[in-house]
């Protein structure tokens, strides 16, 4: 029993971990920021930014690009008090989600590998405030890791 309770305090402290802060920042291969959309990290989003859109690409476990087929990815405002839903496209083999108005907000991202399939939730802490170490947007910025 006790275990089962230290193994629930675990997930929920990397539950926070991944949700606060910068220290859960990860960039992909193309200098994007990397969301986990699937367990054991065998699927992940890859998020740019380019003319106020946001553009995830699909990497699998080895960070090799998916072939974007029938996944499916659903985008809402993170705003508590008026979630919004996002138009979520599909252009070049990748997703592209509209970025909202402002320097900072959340991004409330579900992606499923078919239609039917199970949703991962992400979330996506976008933050246009420049890192003064790193120069980098704070989205982008991995000097948390780097401590
Ligand atoms: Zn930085």
């Amino acid at each position: 029993m006790k275990s089962n309770l230290l193994s629930i305090l675990a997930v929920l402290a990397l539950g926070l971990t991944a949700s606060f802060g910068h220290q859960g920042v990860e960039l992909g291969p193309n200098g994007g920021r990397l969301l986990d959309f699937g367990k054991d990290e065998s699927m992940h989003g890859e998020v740019t930014a380019k003319d106020g859109k946001f553009h995830i690409a699909l990497l699998d476990k080895a960070m090799k690009p998916v072939a974007l087929d029938a996944q499916v990815l659903t985008a809402t405002s993170g705003d508590r008090d008026k979630p919004e839903k996002l138009t979520v496209e599909k252009a070049d083999g990748h997703f592209v989600v509209p970025m909202l108005k402002g320097e900072e907000f959340w991004i409330i991202l579900q992606f499923k590998p078919t239609p039917t399939a199970k949703a991962v939730t992400a979330r996506l802490h976008y933050d246009a405030g420049i890192c003064e170490k790193c120069k980098k947007a704070e989205w982008l910025c991995e000097c948390a890791k780097k401590k």
